[in-house]
């Protein structure tokens, strides 16, 4: 992906993400978070998107991926409450801590996982509808899942 002249380089995405383990592949999914966009990958081939990042498309072995922004609309595929875990920037688990994976409109299976904000845990049910929204965690954007207006929780 060609970079413009406003996104970060790699030795600026390296020292803000330094406790994550970047390379080449994933680089692009996180250069998006500092803009506010879940870019994906997806395939310039065969149109085929996944995630985590691969080098390759797994549907029809192209090494031609973009990474893409994603509309941020999906439905909660999977829902876990984790009572505890590691310590993280504003997860609460006494609440507990409402973890989601959504599976995104863009493609079936296609699933991103983060936590869900602004409801009761008591409103989040596999299959409600949901939006992406961003917070702020460790000084950067963070993606995360709030309950849609047309899903009936709000
Ligand atoms: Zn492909």
């Amino acid at each position: 992906m060609a970079a413009t002249s406003t996104e970060e380089s790699d030795a600026e995405l390296l020292e803000r993400f330094d406790n994550v383990r970047l390379d080449h592949i994933n680089k692009h999914l996180y250069r998006g978070l500092l803009h506010k966009e879940l870019r994906l990958s997806r395939c310039s081939d065969c149109g085929w998107w996944h995630h985590r990042p691969k080098p390759i498309c797994p549907n029809c072995w192209s090494k031609n991926l973009v990474a893409t922004p994603v509309a941020g609309t999906g439905t909660i595929h999977l829902l876990i409450l984790l009572h505890q875990g590691p310590p993280a920037e504003g997860v609460d688990y006494s609440t507990p801590h409402p973890v989601a994976t959504v599976e995104l409109d863009e493609q079936e299976g296609l699933r991103f996982t983060s936590t869900v904000v602004g409801a009761d845990n008591d409103d989040l049910e596999i299959g409600k509808r949901v939006e992406l929204d961003w917070i702020e965690r460790n000084g950067k954007p963070y993606p995360v899942w709030r309950l849609a207006n047309d899903g009936g929780g709000r």
